[in-house]
């Protein structure tokens, strides 16, 4: 019977851990980018930069964007920056 107990114990401490761990590796650390308006956002915010499908850039006016991967260029967490300016003004999800 304390065999059993222990092993009881043992497996709960080990899936206790395994939760833990594999929820620390799902998350990845991408707080600066999260902190970025979406798309809907940054219209919001700046109803004057859209006209029609044209998003413009709300630093200089600009009617192109960049859209680049965060980390790498295949990276599914997109931002959109100005062409002339090159401030982020958006983020985006490739899904
Ligand atoms: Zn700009």
């Amino acid at each position: 019977m304390d065999h059993l107990l222990t092993f009881i114990i043992l497996v709960a401490f080990f899936l206790f851990y395994w939760v833990y761990y594999t929820h620390q590796r799902k998350r990845v650390p991408s707080t600066h980018w999260e902190e970025l308006p979406t798309q809907a956002q940054y219209l919001a915010a700046h109803p004057d930069a859209v006209d029609g499908k044209i998003v413009f850039c709300c630093h200089c006016g600009h009617h192109k964007q960049l859209e680049v991967g965060l980390v790498h260029l295949a990276d599914f967490r997109r931002e959109w920056a100005c062409a002339k300016c090159k401030r982020v003004l958006f983020r985006a999800k490739d899904d």
